[in-house]
This record gives C-alpha cells, sequence and structure tokens, in this order.
C-alpha cells in the first residue's frame, strides 16, 4: 500500500543533500479524515496556504482529494494557480483578497473565489465578478475581533441591505477567524462566536465558517457549515496544553558529518559560550538555520534567549540529544555522549522533528510554533513522499 516516490522537484538528490524530508501522505489524509469526523455534519475544507504548510501543494491537494477534500483555502492568487493544477474541480478560496483589476482577471482565469476583505475587495469585485450575466460566487469575511483581514459588522450590515436590493454579489460563503482559538477558556472565543452568529443573520441563506483547526476542537457550536483547519492536518498542535491528537506528517532527518570528541572546559561552536562541564562526544549534522531549523533553538547558546536552560534536542537511537552550542547556518551540533563511545557514526541521521521528536517542541524550545518550521522547511533537503493514495 505505502508506495515511495521520489520527487525531483524543490528535492536535493539524497547523496547530495545534508538532510531528508519524509512526508507522510498516509498521516496526512488520516489527519484529514479525523478532522472531517469532528466536524461532521460541517463539511471539511483544507489551508493549503504557505505551499501547503511547507510540505509542497503538489503532493499534499492530490492526497487531500483522494480524502475527500472537495474545498481549498490558499492565501495568495499565485497559490491559488498552483492548487487549480492539483485540483481541476474544486473550489478554491484565496483568503487575501482581491489586489486589482488586474488580479480580477487571474481570478477569472483559474477560477478562484476571493475572500471580499475590504471595501476595495467588494468595489473590484461588483465590478469584475461577473461571467457574462452572471455573478461569480465570493466569500465575505466579517472581522469579528482578530483586526486583521474582514468588513466591520456595520459595514457588513450596509451591504447585506445593498446587495438584498441589487444582487451584485453572490455569496458562497461568510467567514471568519478565531484571535484565541488554541486556548479554549479564553473569554474571546464566545464573544467571536457571538458576533458572527449576529453577522450571520444578516446574510440569511448563506453558508458559514469560522473554525480553523483549533475551532473544530472548541465544539461544534464553532463548526456550522464548513470548517478550515491547516496546521492540524500537517500534525501540528492546534490546541496549546493538551496532548496533540494528530499524526506527525513531517520527519526532518539530518545527516551526521562527523562524530568529535571535546574535553570538560572546552566550548563548542560561535560565541564559544559555556564551556562543557564534561568529556563530551559531538555529532556534527549538515542541517541549519539555512535549512529552517531556527537558530533560537541553540537555548542559552544564543545570547538572546539566555534565560532558556537548554535549547532544543534532536533523537536518535532511541534517544533524545541535547543540541549542544549555537545552531549554524548549515551545521549543528548534538551532545551524544550517553549513547555510548561508538553508537553514532558519520552517515547516520538524527531526527531534528517527526514522530519521536514532536515538532511544537522544538519550535517551544526555539520560541515559535510549528507552524513557523514547517513553513520555513529548507530547499535543501531530499524529499522523499511515502504514502500515497492509490
Ligand atoms: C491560516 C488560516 C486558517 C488555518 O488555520 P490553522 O490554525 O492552521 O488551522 C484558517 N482560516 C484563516 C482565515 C487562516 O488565515
Amino acid at each position: 500500500m505505502t508506495n515511495v516516490i521520489e520527487t525531483a522537484r524543490g528535492s536535493v538528490a539524497e547523496p547530495l543533500a545534508g538532510g531528508r524530508l519524509t512526508i507522510d501522505l498516509a498521516a496526512l489524509a488520516e489527519n484529514y479524515r479525523m478532522l472531517a469526523r469532528l466536524s461532521a455534519p460541517a463539511e471539511t475544507a483544507a489551508v493549503v496556504k504557505g505551499d501547503a504548510y511547507g510540505i509542497g501543494i503538489a503532493h499534499a491537494v492530490p492526497a487531500l482529494l483522494a480524502a475527500g477534500c472537495r474545498r481549498f483555502f490558499v492565501a495568495l492568487p499565485a497559490e491559488g494557480a498552483a492548487v487549480r493544477r492539483a485540483a481541476p474541480d474544486a473550489d478554491i478560496i484565496v483568503l487575501n483578497g482581491l489586489f486589482d483589476a488586474e488580479t480580477a482577471a487571474h481570478y477569472a482565469r483559474e477560477r478562484l473565489i476571493p475572500v471580499l476583505n475590504t471595501q476595495s475587495d467588494l468595489a473590484l469585485w461588483e465590478a469584475h465578478g461577473w461571467d457574462g450575466e452572471v455573478p461569480r460566487p465570493c466569500v465575505i469575511h466579517v472581522d469579528t475581533g482578530m483586526n486583521r483581514l474582514g468588513l466591520t459588522l456595520e459595514r457588513a450590515r450596509v451591504l447585506a441591505g445593498e446587495n438584498a436590493l441589487t444582487g451584485a454579489l453572490t455569496p458562497l460563503l461568510l467567514m471568519s477567524h478565531l484571535a484565541c482559538g488554541d486556548d479554549a477558556g479564553h473569554a474571546m472565543n464566545r464573544r467571536q462566536l457571538e458576533a458572527f452568529q449576529a453577522a450571520r443573520a444578516l446574510f440569511p441563506g448563506v453558508a458559514a465558517s469560522l473554525a480553523n483547526s483549533a475551532g473544530i476542537f472548541l465544539g461544534e457550536a464553532y463548526h456550522f457549515g464548513l470548517t478550515r483547519p491547516g496546521v492540524a492536518l500537517y500534525g501540528g498542535a492546534a490546541v496549546s496544553g493538551v496532548a496533540n491528537p494528530m499524526r506527525p506528517v513531517v520527519t526532518a532527518e539530518a545527516r551526521v558529518v562527523q562524530v568529535r570528541r571535546a574535553a570538560a572546559g572546552e566550548t563548542v561552536s560561535y560565541g564559544a559560550p559555556r564551556p562543557l562541564d564534561r568529556d563530551t562526544l559531538i555529532a556534527v549534522v549538515a542541517a541549519g538555520y539555512a535549512d529552517g531549523y531556527p537558530r533560537s533553538a541553540s537555548g542559552a547558546g544564543v545570547p538572546l534567549r539566555d534565560r532558556v536552560a537548554a535549547g532544543a534536542a534532536g533523537w536518535i537511537g532511541g534517544r533524545t540529544v541535547p543540541l549542544l552550542g549555537r545552531v549554524t547556518m548549515d551545521l549543528t551540533m548534538f551532545d551524544v555522549t550517553d549513547l555510548g563511545p561508538d553508537a553514532v557514526a558519520v552517515g547516520d541521521t538524527i531526527e531534528l522533528f517527526g514522530p519521536n521528536m514532536p515538532i511544537d517542541a522544538v519550535a517551544a524550545a526555539a520560541g515559535t510554533i510549528g507552524y513557523e518550521l514547517l513553513t520555513g522547511l529548507g530547499r535543501r533537503y531530499h524529499r522523499r513522499y511515502t504514502g500515497e493514495a492509490g
């Protein structure tokens, strides 16, 4: 069932690469189906912006289609065209809205559905969103507290009144976005839910969407007609402070290029931070911040993060191995002393994140979130896709 395919696109040949990304498309499909079960009876779309959170639209979209997904959200019109190549018949919704008249033509050509966020989006779509005499579908975004994109509730009220008369817009969906969904107890969630219900009343008969990944876990009241998970599809933790039920999709491993001994009192990496407190066996791997492995994961090795006692860790031979010193552009050092003198050899790989080293733990050590590690995955890895459907 699990067939392994190699891709030339965005992938470096394995013998020439410092690290390997294994992207498990079966886990992606399983995560989709789990989120769809949790969302039902609401429909579940997939957010594939940022090149499907770094894993590659060209592979993610077919896997999601095979798992039953029929609607995709992207951030930008250019991303919409990439999804269109992989999904000739799907609904493709572009979150960041229309930019100008020229972009509106691109929407027509690629049959993209814009999210109308602003007064200018509304005017552009009223002018350009026509297929001959027939208005093309759009999504109306109402801001309920995020203050990022979306019409105010007052503007939406005016629009609803006008549109009831003119019928200039054909909204497929009314949407809003949660600011604090990852914190189930946050009072903001209920406030946004109430504001969204008020907005919904303005557009009777139009389907609604509020929940991102985290919103799905807030429960049925937040699901409406369509949920739009992103990070949870890719195995990231959507909700903070609870066990992450999703299957990891991305495994990043880096090749060991040297194993060396350093004596107690010596230092490791740039800046010569805190001397080693014991004789140490160091595994040097060929990946660093140029591969999207964050420099801030160095923990105490980076002056700005002095307050963090330890940085991130890798995983090899059934053990967690702490990062030593600063992450450099192309190389990172790990302390493998506890594995014994001959356990690690040149050519072995250390897991930077994946099933044994949760991406969100590495992100937390680096002062960031799994989303940023995924979307920042470097272009120097060998990429291997497993678990392709069919
Ligand atoms: C990115 C995004 C999502 C997906 O969010 P996740 O937290 O990754 O599930 C959904 N809706 C909007 C408007 C977004 O910008």
